[in-house]
């Protein structure tokens, strides 16, 4: 279980300003999407949130915990990229298991995980390839299944489906929705500017605008209400 907690939360780039005080409550188990144009500050948050990035200003808390310095590794929390970094030289199995190998955890708990995330996205059959005998969703299926292995309480997506075509876009997104219903403690945080995707997805979406928070809420809060032009430009409410 994992709640998460950002106050005044601010990150610059030399004298560049990028996320300008974000401040957001995230509860365990939710799936929360962000969404807002290029370059408005949405990887950049979720780097934060992983460690990856130091903030420079504000707290951010998990379980009422400060984790302001604590690194990736510590946080108990997983990401899975646009582009799928697999090992080529390792099949499915391996760039699953590899991870926890690295935290020396047991061989029978290892094959027991990897076991558990195949079944869960389908791969069961395609243990023994290599990435290049797969398709380019079932890639991304592995890269996800490479973070379910770790068990983390929090998973972050930056634009996972960017990379694939349509018909497959659609079919991950069932997936990643399916993954969330069996997965009911773990809290998701999901980076798109693909407004389906959002809508479909999200039990709330947080839309950023400039490194700011323009508006939080559920989809049909936004689409219904949306507090400005900009939020209903973005979520596609006729408002
Ligand atoms: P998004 O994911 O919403 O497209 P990003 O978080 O990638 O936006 O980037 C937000 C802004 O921060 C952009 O203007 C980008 O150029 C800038 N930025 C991101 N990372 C760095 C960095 N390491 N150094 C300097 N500027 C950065
Ligand atoms: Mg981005």
């Amino acid at each position: 279980m994992a709640d998460l907690k950002l106050t005044d939360v601010r990150k610059t780039f030399g004298a560049v300003d990028v996320i300008k005080g974000v401040d957001l409550d995230i509860r365990a188990g939710e799936f929360i999407v962000f969404v807002g144009p290029s370059g408005c500050g949405k990887s950049t948050l979720l780097r934060l949130i992983a460690g990856l990035e130091e903030i420079t200003g504000g707290t951010f808390t998990i379980d009422g915990q400060v984790v302001n310095g604590l690194p990736p590794a510590k946080r108990g929390i997983a990401m899975v990229f646009q582009s799928y970094a697999l090992y080529p030289h390792m099949t499915v199995y391996e760039n699953m298991a590899f991870g926890m190998k690295l935290a020396k955890a047991g061989k029978d708990d290892v094959d027991r995980r990897v076991r558990r995330a195949a079944e869960m996205l389908q791969l069961t059959q395609y243990l023994d390839r290599l990435p290049k005998q797969l398709s380019g969703g079932q890639r991304q299926r592995v890269a996800i299944g490479r973070a379910i292995t770790r068990d983390p309480k929090v998973f972050l997506f930056d634009e996972p489906l960017s990379n694939l075509d349509a018909a497959l876009r659609v079919a991950t997104r069932i997936e990643i929705a399916r993954l969330h219903e069996s997965m009911p403690t773990t809290t998701m945080i999901y980076v798109t500017h693909d407004q389906v995707e959002a809508m479909t997805l999200a039990d709330r979406i947080v839309v950023l605008n400039g490194g700011r928070v323009e508006q939080v809420g559920t989809p049909m809060e936004l689409y219904h209400h949306p507090d400005n032009l900009f939020v209903a430009g973005f979520i596609g409410s006729p408002a």
